[in-house]
Parts: C-alpha cells; sequence; structure tokens
C-alpha cells in the first residue's frame, strides 16, 4: 500500500509548487482500497483530503496510508489533513516519514491525541529520497 501511495506521490512531483507531492491510499475497516490521492497541481488540495473525499463515510474505522506526516496547521489557515483524519473517524495511520516544516510537524501528535494508532518508517527511504528537495528547502506548506 505504500508503494501505491509513493506511486500517486511522483505522478506530480515537481508540480506541486512550494508544497510537496504527496501520496495517500485509505483502506476501510475491511481492509479495502476506498480512497486514494495526490497533492493537486500547484499544492492544493492536499492528498489526504483527496482520498477522503472519495472514501467518505467508508473511511470509518479505517488506515490512512501517507507518504509524508499529515499537516498539523495550514499557513493558509483551513483545516489540516490530520484534523481531517481524525473526523473521518481514521483508526490507524502509516506515515513513510515525518515532516520537519514547522506548520505542518506534529500532525502525528495530533493522530495520537485524538487516539488514532500511528505507525512511522515504512518507506522512510523512498520518502527520504523524494523530499529531500523539500526537506533542505525549509518550503510552506
Ligand atoms: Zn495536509
Amino acid at each position: 500500500m505504500m508503494g501505491r501511495a509513493f506511486q500517486l506521490a511522483r505522478l506530480n512531483q515537481g508540480l506541486t509548487g512550494e508544497n510537496p507531492s504527496v501520496g495517500c491510499i485509505l483502506l476501510d475497516a475491511d481492509g479495502h482500497v476506498v480512497g486514494a490521492g495526490v497533492t493537486g497541481i500547484g499544492g492544493r488540495p492536499h492528498a489526504e483530503e483527496v482520498a477522503l473525499e472519495e472514501a467518505a463515510r467508508k473511511a470509518k474505522g479505517g488506515t490512512a496510508y501517507v507518504t509524508l506526516e499529515p499537516c498539523r496547521e495550514r499557513t493558509s489557515g483551513a483545516q489540516s489533513c490530520s484534523s481531517k483524519l481524525v473526523n473521518a473517524g481514521i483508526a490507524r495511520v502509516v506515515v513513510a516519514i515525518e515532516d520537519p516544516h514547522p506548520t505542518a510537524r506534529d500532525g502525528l501528535a495530533v493522530l495520537r491525541a485524538a487516539g488514532v494508532r500511528v505507525e512511522t518508517g515504512l518507506g522512510q527511504r523512498m520518502g527520504a529520497r523524494l523530499y529531500r528537495w523539500f526537506f533542505a528547502a525549509g518550503s510552506k506548506h
């Protein structure tokens, strides 16, 4: 599943402005894929938003595979992806690599505080390679 999320992320690599291109796959509680998303051209919407919109209520109790830590806050002031995942009732989030960006980081803390099971490190090397430029630039989210 993380491999599929990375395939999605690569689709818009280089096309998402200052935001990194993220891939997200959502599974329902039974393990069926119910949503998939990639960061939009220009950086919006975020991958998690696209996937959650597709999955709608089927996301409840499910798992999200995300290539980068879901954002904690948005520079735009919109609801963050971590909050949206919590509100959708996602039970488990698997993240390849954490986001060092000052606004976006600690999205995992938001998830954990809400009782979501969080796992990191699956696909970490792929994530480190894909987001090297973003981490180095300290870009805006
Ligand atoms: Zn986000």
